[in-house]
């Protein structure tokens, strides 16, 4: 039987990074992936591909919608075919996953494929496909086996025509419309993908905004925007029913005012959040404690009950993104390794790729104001810069939160054309505890996007921005 300092379950960006990270230690690696393809959600249903979608459907939407005011006459119809989106789409995937396989070759990580099973806290049995199993010891093991999308206990996902996000991305038709059970992040990606490409869609959601764990300012300008290019919002709706009626779908829910309303689609997208997954771990062999909600608990170190067990990304508590298990992946491995790391998980920026782009990092206005903390706030429009102008993306801002004592920035809020690299200099500034004043005496490229920090940070210092 092999022996390895390090085991890590499952290879989505939680576990493929801790196993690298392990492995630039010094530790001999196993990475354990029940799928043929490596990267988990993220690379194979998830981040990568929904990217894919919403840049090609992007390009569309500009040869409709934006070539002419710049100057562009395209003779006859523009036209999609979704078949061959579809498959760049397949392709952009299986390069990346290539690459995760390059990367464990490179750094000689042994990649087992198979379900990865407990027998007890220090051996794995691995089941391949075809039901051979293969044991191995490890001094350590990491559980990063991911999540799965939620359900609603009423309705039967058919995967057909009432779909997660997983079907979503693998459509042989555009909907004519799409009703989306759910307004977070997910849910509104992969619906101003199709609402791009030509399907009528309606959003229907039971909290009374749209991305609700986000400063509300932000949901507010999505809500516009998307509302402006065609999308329908029904929200505070609480669905009760989803039915198939042949090749129709039937949406039932109550509205704020409890009266009955129906919205009936061809397709309906259940996106309702993401369920920690641990089915087939056996944890319970190793003695590995699972909480109410299903997630795998962990101290501050991502250790498990079981001292030599850890636990990283969508599996454990906090917010189910890529970066955050990509975090918790080389924390632990610096653990094993005897170091002292440390996430701020304050600073772990969220990002929705609708165009205009929307992200945030530290605390919302709302959070604040429910702290007790006094801030001061300062706000700038995309509209009002050059390379706004010069695009045509003049939708959007920028709003910086910071002590109203110190001018420490205490949060990010932007909305707007690429905002989701622009929040890299926020999360930069707020690790290095800057002030608002630091980021407004700081030189920003002209013109960019990136002006628009700055100039919200001048606003925030002393309510002196330049260009408003
Ligand atoms: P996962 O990526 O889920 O990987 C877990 C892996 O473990 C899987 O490959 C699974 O097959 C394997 N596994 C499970 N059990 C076993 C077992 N017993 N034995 C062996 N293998 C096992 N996040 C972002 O940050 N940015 C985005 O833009 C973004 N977009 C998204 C879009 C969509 C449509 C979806 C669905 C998700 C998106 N996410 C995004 C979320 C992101 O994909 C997850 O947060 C991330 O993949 C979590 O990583 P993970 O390593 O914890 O688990």
């Amino acid at each position: 039987m092999s022996t390895y300092d390090v085991a890590v379950i499952g290879s989505g960006p939680g576990g493929y990074v801790a196993a690298i990270r392990c492995a630039q230690l010094g530790m001999k690696t196993a990475l354990i992936e029940k799928y043929s393809s490596l990267g988990g959600t993220c690379l194979n249903v998830g981040c990568i591909p929904s990217k894919a979608l919403l840049d090609s459907s992007h390009h569309y939407d500009d040869a409709v919608r934006h070539f002419e005011e710049h100057g562009i006459e395209i003779p006859g119809e523009v036209k999609v075919n979704l078949g061959k989106m579809i498959e760049r789409k397949r392709s952009v995937v299986s390069q990346t996953v290539d690459g995760i396989k390059f990367l464990m070759d490179k750094n000689k990580i042994d990649v087992f494929e198979g379900v990865g099973a407990f027998k007890d806290a220090t051996h794995i049995n691995i089941t391949n496909a075809e039901g051979k199993t293969e044991a191995i010891e490890a001094k350590n093991s990491i559980i990063a086996t991911g999540s799965k999308p939620s359900n609603l206990p009423f309705i039967n996902l058919d995967k057909e025509r009432i779909i997660t996000s997983t079907e979503a991305l693998e459509l042989k038709e555009i909907p004519e419309h799409l009703v989306v059970i759910g307004g977070g992040v997910i849910g509104l990606e992969l619906g101003q993908v199709y609402m791009r490409l030509g399907a009528k869609v309606s959003v229907v959601e039971y909290m009374d905004s749209i991305i609700p764990t986000m400063d509300s300012a932000l949901a507010k300008e999505l809500t516009r925007s998307l509302k402006k290019q065609g999308m329908k919002f029904y929200v505070s709706h609480k669905v009760n029913a989803v039915e198939r009626k042949g090749n129709e779908v039937v949406v039932s829910a109550k509205d704020k005012k409890d009266q009955d309303v129906s919205f009936t689609g061809d397709y309906c997208l259940v996106s309702v959040g993401r369920r920690p997954y641990t089915e087939g771990l056996n944890a319970a062999a190793a003695g590995v404690k699972i909480d109410d909600r299903g997630r795998i608990e962990v101290n501050e170190h991502l250790q498990t009950n079981v001292k030599n067990i850890y636990a990283i990304g969508d599996v454990i508590k906090g917010p189910m993104l890529a970066h955050k298990a990509s975090e918790e992946g080389t924390l632990v491995a610096e653990v094993i390794a005897g170091q002292k790391p440390h996430i701020d998980y304050n600073l772990i920026p969220g990002v929705v790729y609708t165009w205009p782009e929307v992200a945030a990092v530290g605390k919302t206005e709302e959070q604040l104001k429910e702290e007790g903390v006094k801030y001061k706030e300062g706000k700038f429009p995309m509209r009002a810069l050059g390379r706004s102008r010069a695009s045509g993306d003049i939708e959007g801002m920028v709003k910086i939160l910071s002590d109203e004592a110190t001018d420490e920035v205490l949060g990010v809020h932007m909305i707007g054309a690429r905002v989701a690299d622009l929040i890299a200099e926020a999360v930069t500034a707020m690790e290095f505890r800057a002030s608002a004043e630091d980021i407004a005496r700081m030189s920003h490229a002209h013109p960019t996007y990136a002006e628009a920090v700055k100039e919200a940070a001048l606003a925030a210092t002393d309510n002196r921005p330049i260009h408003i």
